[in-house]
């Protein structure tokens, strides 16, 4: 068979050479040891978890070395695709801080390894799948879709493997008058890997290969068999082929991505090999688990879990400090020690690497992240706190921004309480849980939430008139208490809480209860901050005005 002529006879068109190629794409110009790292998403418009995940590695490598990191827009499958994708992809990667060097951007491509996207480097895939050919080592393949099933049907009665290789692959012997005679009739066809795997031979002589893969360590894994699909019929490529010819010639020295790759990571190999290329370095991530309500392990998935979703971290109002400061405890098993020793370092001081990161499955846990986000939140300022939710608000609450309008007041409410030596308040978590616990700091959110305690319940005129009646916003913590316990005193409750338990029958109930009622009447909940300290914040005129109401 003259593979030459056959190479012509299916790319007429492509005139262009490997080497061109080569020559247009050369060897980085970086330091030793820098690391070219590139994200690879589909443009399906659902940008999750995962992605972000992959994105940190890839940012931490190339950046910690002194490489570069691109983005690359995989919409081989035009199935997949969603309009407006990109900018979403972009936008959210950004807004958790992951920044790219090179690549596709809204405003075209920045770098010199472009076009970035895939659905425009159709020639250049065209262009080594002519080489495969010419090469003996790709071949045009006429079946059919019913050809295919049918093949199937008899692999599965026959137990034997799925896919289209050895005997199976019917078109890869034909003669070279039989191609021309189909591509004169105008029948369709795909391009085909010729693989040089076997399958049937006994298992002691099915060959292996081996990779060292930067998480997992050395991969031993038997050959790729199947002669894989390279070009579809359209003439565009599967992901498989893609990657390969976009990894070579864009200089990625690894790839990063999710251990779903893995079954087919001996296809990958085998091309590069074919097409006398060094294999990138592989870094294939674990997948990102969580415990479900009976304890068992399970991936996290887009049909049960919205925290799967990125959008998901931005509606509820994460700070992406505490998204990134997370994602690296669940990244690099040593983080959290780092952070304990280096409370207050800048989290880029971090030396990340691959070597530190778990290949079982990554535990990812809401919890844990909120835990996080109250630890990460306790140092930023009132100040950029406020910016923070403000922009939030803007974006996913705009009948909110209206408690943005006094600065110096809801800068001393997010204050409350941090600034204790010992143990200071840690209450902030997110956007959304923020403003929903500091709502009755605003007269048109408060609301009556919480019954008054059941102790108190038939005193609370009673106890408000008298608290009103000796109210005086000047006093000290010290003098404010004096008085609900007089008041308490006064009206058959315990001073002491210990005094009611010892004698339960003597009191109707104790000064903790009496100054709940306080608490319900401002703040329409039980559970609060010092009552002293938020009617500072209030202020008299407030304070008058709220305990009003219940006379
Ligand atoms: N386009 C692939 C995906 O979205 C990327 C895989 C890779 O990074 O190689 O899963």
């Amino acid at each position: 068979m003259n593979y030459e002529k056959l190479a012509e006879l299916l790319f007429p068109h492509i005139d262009k050479t490997p080497a061109d190629y080569e020559a247009m794409y050369p060897a980085r110009d970086l330091p030793a040891g820098a690391k070219v790292t590139r994200l690879g998403p589909s443009p399906t418009g659902f940008i999750h978890l995962g992605n972000l995940y992959g994105a940190f590695v890839d940012e931490r490598l190339a950046h910690q070395s002194g490489g570069k990191f691109f983005l690359r827009i995989e919409d081989t499958d035009d199935k997949r695709y969603v309009e407006g994708a990109v900018e979403i992809i972009i936008n959210s990667l950004r807004f958790f801080g992951i920044q790219f060097d090179e690549g596709a951007t809204m405003n075209g491509d920045i770098g010199d390894y472009g076009d970035y996207t895939q659905s425009h480097r159709g020639p250049i895939y065209q262009c080594f799948a002519k080489k495969l050919v010419a090469e003996g080592k790709a071949y045009p393949c006429f079946m059919t879709e019913a050809d295919i099933a049918e093949i199937h049907a008899q692999q599965e009665a026959q137990k034997a493997n799925p896919g289209i290789y050895g005997k199976w692959a019917k078109s890869r012997d034909l003669s070279m008058e039989e191609i021309e005679a189909k591509l004169a009739a105008g029948t369709p066809y795909i391009i085909r890997l010729k693989s040089d795997g076997d399958m049937s031979l006994p298992e002691d002589q099915i060959k292996r290969f081996q990779v060292e893969d930067a998480i997992r360590g050395t991969l031993d894994m038997p050959v790729n068999d199947q002669d894989t699909v390279l070009l579809k019929a359209t003439g565009i490529p599967t992901y498989h082929f893609a990657h390969v010819v976009d990894d070579h010639l864009m200089r990625t020295t690894h790839v990063v991505r999710g251990a779903e790759w893995l079954p087919s990571l001996p296809i990958h190999v085998e091309l590069f090999e074919k097409l006398g290329w060094e294999v990138p370095i592989y870094c294939h991530t674990a997948q990102l688990m969580k415990l479900d309500e009976e304890g068992n392990k399970r991936k996290l998935s887009k049909r049960k879990d919205p925290e799967l979703s990125l959008d998901y971290y931005r509606n509820e109002g994460y700070h992406p400090a505490a998204v990134r400061e997370y994602l690296l405890t669940i990244l690099n098993s040593n983080f959290e020690e780092w952070r304990i020793a280096n409370p207050d370092a800048p989290i880029d001081d971090f030396a990340f690497t691959t070597e530190k990161m778990s290949n079982s499955g990554a535990l990812f846990d809401l919890n844990k992240l909120n835990d996080i986000s109250k630890d990460v939140l306790l140092k930023i300022s009132a100040a950029d706190l406020f910016d923070f939710l403000k922009a939030w608000a803007e974006e996913f609450k705009p009948e909110l921004l209206h408690i943005f309008e006094d600065r110096a007041y809801l800068e001393k409410i997010l204050d409350i309480g941090r600034h204790e030596e010992r143990n200071p308040r840690k209450d902030h978590i997110y956007a959304q849980q923020i403003i929903q616990n500091i709502s009755y700091f605003f007269d048109d959110l408060f609301e009556i939430e919480d019954d008054f305690p059941q102790e108190a319940a038939g005193d609370v005129q009673a106890i408000i008139e008298k608290y009103l009646a000796t109210y005086d916003h000047k006093d000290d913590q010290e003098v404010w208490f004096g008085k609900i316990r007089q008041i308490a005193d006064a009206l058959g409750y315990a001073v002491k809480p210990k005094d009611f338990k010892k004698n339960p029958d003597q009191y109707k109930g104790h000064v903790g209860h009496v100054s709940t009622v306080i608490r319900v009447a401002l703040m329409g909940r039980q559970q609060s901050p010092d009552v002293w300290e938020i009617q500072q914040i209030l202020g008299e005129e407030r304070t008058r005005a709220r305990l009003s109401k219940f006379l």
